[in-house]
């Protein structure tokens, strides 16, 4: 009998919580430890919702920004927040079908694109693929959606069409977004978690739907 009422992580100390990510009984310590690093939380398990709003205080910010030497000016951010808004709103469709895509997938996989369209932009096509396969996903992903994207624009005889310059500064700013929202666990998920409280689930983002950039 006893055994039942141990931590199935731990195997020592009682468990206290029903742990959906591995649908078992936890300890709360174990909980605090594991959440996000060997766990797959699910996003609305009630003790990681819990956890998010004291992340959120204790986080500090990341020291450095990704790709500091590109600059997203505000201008850009509001001349291009519907292709910014549409990007992210992919980003979160893809994690919230493939579960088991990260916060450090997307990053990576961002980072990645990111240089593919530096490439682009000097000429030449060289896909920089991301090496693991949920990162790979995400590369897809957001690349198919971008090539979609321009033929849309064409059709629609959109009298601009989005540059790699411009594809890149979105990109650049949606990294740091995750960056900053990041919490930094390996199975960490606070960024798709923001992306889903920026896009309520099932609707598409509407032109005003505003991404506020957390302090430069
Ligand atoms: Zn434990």
């Amino acid at each position: 009998m006893a055994a039942t009422t141990q931590c199935a992580i731990c195997q020592k100390k009682k468990s206290r919580r029903d742990c959906p990510g591995i649908r078992n009984s936890i300890c709360a310590p174990c909980c605090g430890a594991e959440r996000e690093v060997t766990v797959d939380c699910p996003l609305d398990c009630v003790y990681l919702r819990e956890a998010r709003r004291h992340e959120w205080e204790r986080m500090p910010p990341p020291q450095e920004l990704p790709f500091p030497e590109i600059e997203v000016s505000d201008g850009f951010l509001a001349e291009h927040e519907h292709l910014i808004g549409q990007i992210g709103f992919r980003l979160l469709r893809h994690a919230l079908d493939n579960p088991k895509t990260t916060d450090h997938d997307i990053q990576a996989a961002m980072g990645k694109l990111i240089r593919t369209f530096e490439t682009l932009s000097s000429g030449i096509y060289y896909e920089s693929l991301p090496e693991e396969g949920s990162q790979i996903g995400v590369f897809r992903e957001v690349k198919k959606f971008l090539d979609e994207y321009q033929e849309q624009e064409k059709k629609r005889g959109a009298l601009a069409l989005p540059k790699e310059e411009d594809v890149i500064r979105s990109l650049v700013f949606l990294s740091r977004l995750a960056a900053v929202h990041s919490n930094r666990r390996a199975r960490g998920r606070a960024f798709v978690d923001f992306l889903r409280h920026t896009f309520p689930e099932t609707s598409a983002p509407k032109e005003e739907s505003r991404l506020i950039f957390p302090g430069r």
